[in-house]
């Protein structure tokens, strides 16, 4: 009787501790070592159990009960604290992870074109505004095309002016822009007018400092039809620079030689710095050198399947890196290949 009385009382405090336990516990993991420390195989509760053999028979039933009544209990409590702690978690989740829509975006970078593409648009958009055609072709060249066919033979002196990347003994990386004007050439048939310009990379063994580069940006242009002259080629040029470095742009033309034209000439067009007063930039003389032209050799006329009897033809060449400098003021041409961000911003 008095071990009755006594588990009694020990299932009634187990269910006390329990309860105390289970509301006390602040996160699923202790409510888990809760229900070990009470329910479990090793738990207070089974150890418990163990004593009911000293009960009598009459008394075991009752006990038992008591002890089914806690466990269930005990259960309930569990049950009830595990849906409420795991409520509070996601709710802690939730606020921690708010997108707080009120922010300002994050600002994408947006690019924009080099300054170089932006020179050869502007060069592009002059001539092609000038009814000129834009043409291209292949970097990777052979002999022929880059030197033969513009009146360079294999043992042309001239060939030393530019020095070439050779990839077998026949294919070069092009020196100039040039061999897309003898491939333009013989696409056109029976004198057909041409007026085109040829943008591109070009390739020389040059070094690399602040005013060469193995590799730089070239436009030639070309026009073949009857009765062109050298006034139309100075008209040309002229128009050309008073619309890329400004109306009061004057140009100025020397002579000078190149194979594939004759006369040829060096042309000049006044200081975009200092307009003729002589400064840095120009080296006092007023002047600055940008491209070379002249009349179509008439051997290079009929090397492409054209008459010079019929037709005359004057041809133009310049460096865009040259035009990008000189319009932006920049004094080293590498700042243009370094591809510096806060340099490009500025553009
Ligand atoms: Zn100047």
């Amino acid at each position: 009787m008095e071990q009755k009385i006594l588990m009694e009382q020990k299932i009634k405090d187990l269910r006390e501790r329990a309860g105390g336990a289970i509301k006390s516990a602040s996160t699923l993991k202790t409510l888990d070592e809760v229900r070990v420390k009470f329910l479990g195989k090793k738990g207070e509760l089974t150890t418990l159990l163990r004593g009911m053999s000293q009960l009598s028979a009459e008394e075991r039933p009752i006990v038992g009960k008591l002890v089914n009544e806690a466990r269930e209990d005990i259960e309930q409590l569990l049950t009830e604290k595990n849906s409420s702690l795991k409520a509070a978690e996601l709710q802690a989740k939730l606020a921690s992870e708010k997108i707080d829509v009120t922010l300002p975006g994050r600002r994408v970078h947006e690019g924009h074109l080099h300054p170089l593409t932006l020179t050869l648009n502007r060069v592009k958009e002059i001539f092609v505004n000038m009814g000129y055609t834009v043409e291209e072709g292949p970097e990777v060249e052979t002999d022929y095309y880059n030197f033969e066919a513009l009146n360079l033979p294999k043992d042309h002196p001239a060939r030393d002016m530019q020095d070439s990347f050779y990839i077998t003994e026949d294919i070069l990386l092009r020196t100039q822009t040039s061999p897309v004007q003898a491939r333009t050439m013989e696409r056109y048939k029976n004198n057909e007018p041409i007026r085109m310009i040829a943008p591109g990379r070009v390739y020389r063994r040059d070094d690399y400092d602040a005013s060469h580069s193995p590799m730089f940006t070239q436009v030639e242009g070309l026009v073949i039809d009857k009765g062109i002259s050298f006034a139309d080629l100075k008209g040309t040029l002229e128009d050309f620079s008073k619309k890329i470095f400004g109306e009061k742009t004057k140009i100025r033309l020397r002579p000078s030689f190149f194979p594939f034209t004759e006369p040829s000439a060096e042309v000049d067009v006044s200081c975009v710095m200092c307009h003729g007063e002589g400064c840095k930039v120009c080296q006092g003389t007023g002047w600055l050198e940008i491209l070379g032209a002249g009349m179509v050799h008439p051997d290079v006329l009929k090397m492409s399947g054209y008459d010079p009897s019929q037709v005359s033809g004057f041809a133009f060449g310049m460096g865009i890196e040259r035009i990008a400098m000189l319009s932006y003021g920049l004094d080293d041409m590498r700042l243009l290949y370094d591809n510096d961000v806060r340099f490009l911003k500025q553009f």
